[in-house]
């Protein structure tokens, strides 16, 4: 048999068997698992490893660390650690297990299994596969639901019927694979999807983690389709009634996705990209329905006045900045007090001339050098004041509009104006 059948990286490989072997050492167990055993499949192999322990995960991370000379970061309520190593990158190490859900919806109770029961309690057969990592039967592949049928058939596929009653945060888990992945969700399992989200499924999951499976959403390559997809399904209607993807919002995504790019290109750095997504989210919503829609989702205050105020203010402000005769100086004015993430909004949100002063502004006025300074005025003997920030405006002004043509007409000007 090849040692290697899946053109493992070789660094990766190498710790796959010093796992296997710590595992032979210790009487235990291990296996690689989840998206990781998917990914290989897919040939785009991620940097995360998942393993699964037959035995106790927790100990097992420790030895792991010790071993490769790595950190432990021990989250005991699933049983899982994550082992950081340097120059590798990020092992998740989990204790084999069972997850029964006592009401729908809730965190599970977990309890200590074998490798089988553990493959069970997962979301998708495409990622219910685990390769052993024992040294007799290394790399062996595990695949009890055909999930190398399912990936090979561009199928995403449940494991049971109930599996999105016990935990509805796998509809988005399941339209973000579809998307990302270009598979299809089977016939089935979006017929129990659809089933358990008009039981209202949605209303037993915390804002908590469904803010979670959104953020998640938005950090994938295509947020758009993912979030288009889950419009068509009515899912997002289930998470709040606000929420249904209008068609003005539908319309809007691919002009979205055309600004975040245009923002990326032109460096303007995000605090908290994923605001954006949320604005256009909650676009044309009312100042109450945008406070329902933020307190389901959990955005903290700041951000929830930053969503309600944008999905209100913004037909005004595009008003604005539609009109025909707006000097660069007003559109730097009403534009540089934003943050980065509403002027990416109003941009996206913006008709094809308004994109294009917009594109213009950031390319050729929001970073541009100030010709006068404060220092200028020191020397002219202006003595520091509240006058300052007036001079350096109109100098601004000024330089913005053309009034002024080079530095040296600016300090013409303040020597006429304002030195005495
Ligand atoms: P990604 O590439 O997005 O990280 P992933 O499959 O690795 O995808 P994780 O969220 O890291 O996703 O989860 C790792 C594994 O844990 C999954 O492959 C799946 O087997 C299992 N899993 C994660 N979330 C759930 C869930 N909600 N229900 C059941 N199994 C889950």
């Amino acid at each position: 048999m090849k040692t290697n059948p899946f053109k493992i990286a070789p660094r990766t490989l190498r710790l796959l068997k010093q796992v296997g072997q710590l595992a032979y050492q210790r009487g235990e167990n291990a296996y690689a698992v989840g998206g990781f055993v998917r990914d290989l499949f897919l040939k785009s192999p991620g940097m995360d490893i998942d393993i699964t322990v037959e035995g106790d995960g927790l100990d097992f991370a420790q030895a792991l660390a010790r071993k490769m000379k790595a950190r432990v970061e021990a989250f005991t309520r699933f049983g899982t650690s994550i082992v950081i190593i340097p120059g590798f990158g990020k092992v998740d190490v989990a204790t084999a297990r069972t997850e029964t859900y006592e009401t729908p919806g809730s965190l599970p109770v977990v309890e200590k299994s074998g490798i089988a029961q553990d493959l069970f309690r997962r979301d998708f057969t495409i990622n219910a596969m685990a390769l052993n990592l024992s040294s007799v039967s290394f790399l062996k592949l595990l695949d009890p639901f055909r999930g190398l049928e399912d990936l090979k058939k561009g199928r995403i596929r449940a494991l049971h019927p109930l599996s999105f009653v016990d935990d509805p945060t796998r509809v988005f888990r399941a339209v973000r694979f579809e998307q990302r992945f270009q598979k299809k969700i089977e016939p089935e399992t979006e017929k129990w999807m659809l089933e358990s989200i008009r039981q209202k499924s949605m209303n037993t999951v915390s804002g908590e983690r469904l803010r979670h499976e959104f953020e998640l959403i938005f950090g994938e390559a295509h947020p758009e389709r993912a979030v288009k997809r889950l419009g068509e399904l009515g899912v997002l209607a289930y998470v709040h009634p606000s929420l249904g993807l209008l068609v003005e919002k539908r319309q809007k995504l691919p002009q979205l996705i055309k600004t975040l790019s245009f923002f990326k290109k032109n460096k303007i750095a995000f605090e908290d990209e994923e605001m954006v997504w949320f604005q256009t989210l909650l676009l044309s919503l009312s100042p109450a329905q945008g406070e329902g829609v933020s307190k389901r989702l959990m955005l903290s205050r700041n951000e929830q006045k930053i969503v309600v105020q944008s999905a209100t203010v913004y037909p005004e402000m595009l008003k604005t900045l539609a009109s025909k005769k707006m000097p660069a100086s007003q559109l730097h004015r009403l534009l540089s007090p934003l943050a980065p993430e509403t002027q990416c909004f109003l941009m996206a949100m913006a008709t094809p001339p308004v994109w294009k002063k917009m594109a213009d502004y950031f390319v050729k006025i929001k970073n541009l050098k100030p010709w006068l300074r404060g220092r200028d005025l020191k020397a002219f003997g202006i003595p520091p004041g509240f006058r300052y920030s007036y001079i350096l405006l109109e100098a601004l002004n000024g330089q913005l509009d053309g009034r002024f043509k080079k530095r040296p007409e600016i300090l013409r000007w303040v020597k006429k104006t304002f030195a005495s």
